[in-house]
């Protein structure tokens, strides 16, 4: 179809929008109270990317009706199974969502790289360029959904970590295979189908036994290192067809999931090569700390209560337990109660509090908390010394001090919430248990500390009556 504005075809101009609303997409996800929007709007120019493709991309012909209802069939099935995913996803099983999700993105590039490949060998043009990035395709997509299938089968708890014996032996030992048998395949001119096939099983195979030995609590920064594979994949896809949205969307996911892991890894003072040879949280050398670090005190609902109708600043430091209790909407009605008898309440958000990137933000927007109620963890730390109480809820690692005090501490040297700088602190959780890194924390036997012990949204709705009496 010859249809030009400026000089363009429709084609084009509908992938430089549909790239521009990536960018705006994205851009919009970095501030809780837009993300949902900017989800939306980059959804929307994923959908005329596709729609401009199918209908401007090669000449409409009635006689590819087949390649059309596949296509078509293809994005309902996707569409349903997505929707429903989403719909019904709790916020605590989020990381494998992502996860699953990041593995399809993989497995398509992998596909159109073998079907590319197939063209090749049947009279398509080749070139060494067009090779390389079809054999690039296929490793990094397909490395990218084995990879990412297993991540999702240990964050459902279906898959226990296992590392084999001599692991990174054979892991460099499949890589050395891999570039191997690419080399070969792309310089040799020798386009055998059963070598890609062969080239395919080894790809997986290496994603499989690379996310196998790696602690099931690094999923999320391994998720995320995954998801700039599949950014990366997409884009070689992007290239092969001319496709300068795929090719955009594509360099978006793979640096965004580049800057995320950085993030996540200099969060927690972790390099990456520890979180994926470290096994941390795992039980190893982090959780042989003894027990014996004085006594606890425990603090009664009513007591509690009483403390925090009469403080001026209340902290909130909210952590994973409040995901796993599903307590925002409780924590906000809290909030509004406080607030009603004048305390100053506001939240201290740790960056990696949680077992995502932005996972308190996210679980806080969605009980409506007003944003401006989020401090950053630097500005709730200068806040701490005129603090009156702080409310720890399901938070453990995030505020454990001996990330600041106890060098030989696998946490030591990550930035913390300093809550033993507040007058008071009251913790919320159901146990003695431990966090993600394994380790005991000190600050529940610090003598400002007082323990509140139950699952967080129960403690927090009797907290709620004892404070309506007051
Ligand atoms: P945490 O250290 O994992 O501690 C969570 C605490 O919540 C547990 O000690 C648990 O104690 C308590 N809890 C669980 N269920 C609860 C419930 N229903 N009610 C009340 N309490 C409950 O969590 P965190 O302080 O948020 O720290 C996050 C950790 O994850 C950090 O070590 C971080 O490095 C890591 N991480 C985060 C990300 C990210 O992107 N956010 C990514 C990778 C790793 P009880 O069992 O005693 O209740």
């Amino acid at each position: 179809m010859d249809t030009t504005i400026l000089g363009l075809s429709i084609l084009e101009l509908s992938y430089i929008v549909a790239s521009v609303t990536f960018i705006l997409g994205l851009k919009m996800l970095s501030s809780p109270d837009k993300a949902r929007k900017g989800n939306l709007i980059a959804g929307y120019g994923m959908g005329l990317a596709i729609a401009a493709t199918i209908l401007f991309k090669e000449e409409f012909s009635a006689d590819k009706w087949l390649n059309y209802s596949l296509i078509l069939a293809g994005l309902a099935i996707g569409t349903v199974i997505g929707m429903r995913m989403a719909i019904k996803v709790k916020m605590t099983a989020m990381p494998q969502m992502v996860s699953f999700f990041n593995g399809m993105g993989g497995a398509c590039a992998g596909v159109i790289s073998l079907v590319e490949f197939d063209h090749l060998r049947h009279g398509g043009e080749i070139s060494a360029g067009m090779l390389i990035v079809i054999l690039l395709g296929l490793i990094i997509g397909s490395v990218s959904f084995s990879g990412s299938m297993i991540a999702y089968g240990k964050l459902e708890g279906k898959i226990a970590d296992k590392a084999l014996p001599a692991g990174q032996i054979i892991n460099i030992g499949l890589l050395i295979a891999i570039f191997g048998l690419a080399g070969y395949l792309a310089f040799s001119g020798h386009l055998s189908m059963p070598l890609m096939y062969a080239l395919l099983v080894l790809s997986l195979l290496y994603g499989v036994l690379f996310v196998m030995p790696i602690g099931g609590a690094d999923m999320p920064v391994v998720i995320s290192l995954l998801n700039s594979f599949t950014g990366m994949a997409a884009a070689f896809g992007g290239f092969l067809y001319g496709n300068q949205a795929m090719l955009t969307g594509g360099i978006l996911v793979g640096s965004a999931g580049t800057i995320l892991t950085v993030l996540m890894c200099t969060a927690m003072n972790r390099s990456l090569t520890n979180v994926i040879i470290g096994s941390f949280g795992g039980g190893g050398a982090a959780s042989t700390q003894s027990g014996e670090q004085g006594t606890i005190k425990e603090i009664s609902v009513t007591d509690a209560a009483i403390l925090l109708a009469y403080a001026n600043k209340v902290s909130v430091v909210p952590g994973y337990g409040l995901a796993v209790a599903q307590a925002q909407h409780t924590v906000h009605n809290l909030e509004k109660i406080l607030e009603d008898k004048g305390v100053d309440l506001t939240y201290a958000i740790h960056p990696v509090a949680g077992r995502m990137p932005g996972h308190m933000n996210v679980l806080l927007a969605e009980a409506d908390v007003p944003y401006p109620k989020l401090l950053e963890m630097e500005d709730a730390n200068e806040d701490m010394a005129s603090t009156d109480v702080v409310l720890v809820i399901g938070a453990n690692d995030v505020v454990n001090p001996a990330a600041e005090n106890d060098p030989s501490s696998p946490i030591y040297g990550m930035p913390v919430v300093k809550v033993w700088n507040a007058k008071n602190i009251i913790v919320l959780k159901r146990s003695m248990g431990k966090g993600y890194a394994g380790i005991e924390n000190e600050l529940f036997f610090h003598p400002k500390n007082r323990m509140l012990f139950g699952d967080a949204k129960d403690s927090l709705e009797k907290l709620i009556s004892e404070l309506k009496n007051l």
